[in-house]
């Protein structure tokens, strides 16, 4: 079905990619995935076309093409039909890559973002850890400041071009919270060990220990202690990406299983001829369609600029879902040869696995919408915050109201210090402290916290009077706080302010 998103420089993209993929990448793949490994010489041919920086600026060697080539290129990637393929490119260019072209430095973008452009450096993104992959918030890599550099202690694991990369941009704990390090692939005391998974074969998925790593600190992402927010940011486009080539690649799949069905017989007539296999098919074209034209809507909404969270979510759920019922629906239509190596739908079929779980599961992508359905949650600010309500209290008088908000009998043992930094006219430095039951206030700060809480006495006001959202507060960094969880704990022992 035409769209009106695409133009025809788009379609002579498409034309352009998909030869080179026909020619360089689709009569190697079955040897990538039986080795387990995809060469370097497809990455600098990759780069040499220009295709390694379709979204990245002119002047780091990328085409800064509109969103649209973007979403050519993805759909091409995943035409070809191998899951491993399309997610170490992808990773790759739109998110090991992207957070240094968003935030990164002049240093860091002449020294990885165009070399990774040319495809003469491979990234990788490291959030996941063994104990916090959903909860990204819950993770315990540090990188402790000493002198000039940062020293990383912890471990990732499920990295998508976490063993084969040259670097790596991490995700671990500063001082103020999460930020962002690109840490080089040779990096003393960093050990790679790759994952045996059970598709996406021809990509390499990582398990990183760092014991005591070195990094200069000007490999720093952006700023410190605002990683947190970049990752929430980011995964509005890791989840469109996602979901670009879900349905990409459950369409391809669903061609290559209506050629196999008109030549294969069965009772005498193709078995495209029975009804019930027609009408399965039937409902798959129409929700193929119907997904991917929701899925151009939200490139179209994300390339205005919209955050488009409520959307992105719902393209990665629905797509990522839709693409494991294709390729069950494929398999089944090749009967015995589905099961066969030999055949294309056995690879379909693994690969597709992986969708519904990585880049947030299912079930997050539910959670998240159903806030925003059910409980009237905005992630999308600003462009949604409510009217400003004439002031009720000030910031500090908030502040001064903690103790008297304190729910003592939900404090079963807490023991908490928490210092409020918070700027303007009506802002201060505060020191919460929570044992034993009670609640103390003081000003200045005093302890080692658990949590730094740092806004603006306006963003703060506006939370606590509930003008704002505080998800919506600490997605876009205004309100910092250094340990989400402690701050959970911390606000489900105070009443809100009426
Ligand atoms: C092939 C592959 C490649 C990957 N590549 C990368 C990469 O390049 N970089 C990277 O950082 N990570 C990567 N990941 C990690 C991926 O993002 C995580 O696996 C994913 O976010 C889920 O985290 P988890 O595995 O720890 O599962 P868990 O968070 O432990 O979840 C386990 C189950 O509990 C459910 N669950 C968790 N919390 C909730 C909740 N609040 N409500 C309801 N259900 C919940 C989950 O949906 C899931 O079903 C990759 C994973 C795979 C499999």
């Amino acid at each position: 079905m035409k769209s009106p998103y695409f133009k025809e420089e788009h379609e002579l993209f498409r034309q352009s990619v998909r030869q080179f993929m026909d020619k360089e990448v689709v009569p190697y793949i079955d040897q990538w995935e039986n080795d387990r490994k995809m060469p370097r010489s497809i990455w600098t041919k990759l780069g040499q076309m220009g295709y390694l920086g379709v979204s990245h600026p002119e002047e780091y060697g990328g085409s800064e093409g509109d969103f649209f080539y973007s979403v050519v290129f993805l759909e091409e990637l995943a035409r070809v039909g191998s899951g491993g393929f399309s997610a170490a490119i992808s990773v790759h260019q739109y998110m090991a890559v992207a957070h240094i072209a968003e935030a990164g430095s002049e240093f860091l973008k002449t020294t990885y973002l165009s070399p990774s452009i040319s495809g003469e450096k491979i990234g990788a993104l490291a959030v996941s850890e063994p104990n916090a992959g959903s909860n990204v918030g819950g993770m315990l890599t540090t990188a402790k400041k000493d002198g000039n550099e940062f020293v990383i202690n912890g471990s990732k694991t499920f990295i998508t071009n976490g063993v084969y990369s040259d670097f790596i941009t991490v995700a671990a704990k500063t001082k103020n919270g999460i930020s962002l390090i690109v840490v080089d692939g040779n990096s003393k005391g960093l050990t790679r060990t790759k994952l045996d998974k059970m598709g996406w074969h021809c990509s390499d998925t990582g398990e990183l220990a760092f014991d005591e790593v070195r990094v200069p600190e000007k490999n720093l992402i952006g700023q410190e202690g605002k990683g947190f927010y970049y990752i929430m940011e980011s995964f509005q486009l890791e989840r469109l990406v996602a979901g670009i080539m879900s349905v990409a690649g459950a369409a391809r799949a669903m061609e290559v299983t209506l050629q196999y069905m008109q030549e294969r017989s069965a009772f005498g007539r193709p078995i495209n001829k029975f009804q019930v296999l027609r009408h399965r098919f039937a409902d798959l074209a129409a929700e193929i369609e119907s997904a991917k034209q929701f899925t151009y809507h939200t490139s179209w909404l994300f390339s205005q600029g919209a955050s488009a969270v409520k959307a992105c979510s719902m393209v990665k759920l629905l797509t990522s879902e839709l693409a494991k019922k294709a390729s069950d629906v494929c398999l089944q239509s090749y009967g015995g040869y589905g099961f066969m190596e030999e055949y294309p739908a056995a690879r379909w079929y693994r690969d597709v696995r992986a969708g519904t779980i990585v880049g947030g599961t299912s079930e997050i992508m539910r959670e998240i919408i159903a806030k925003m359905v059910i409980d009237e949650v905005s992630y999308d600010s600003p462009y949604k915050e409510t009217e400003k309500a004439p002031l009720q209290m000030t910031a500090r008088e908030i502040i001064a109201s903690i103790p008297d908000r304190f729910k003592a009998e939900k404090a079963n043992g807490d023991q908490l210090v928490f210092h409020f930094d918070i700027s303007g006219a009506n802002g201060g430095q505060y020191t919460v402290n929570i044992a034993e039951g009670k609640c103390l206030l003081n000003e200045g700060f005093e302890g080692t916290p658990n949590c730094v809480v740092t806004a603006t006495d306006e963003v703060y006001q506006d939370v606590e009077l509930g003008r704002k959202s505080p998800e919506s507060a600490i997605m876009s960094g205004q309100i910092q706080v250094s340990d989400l969880g402690a701050m959970m704990q911390f606000a489900r022992l105070f009443k809100r302010i009426k």
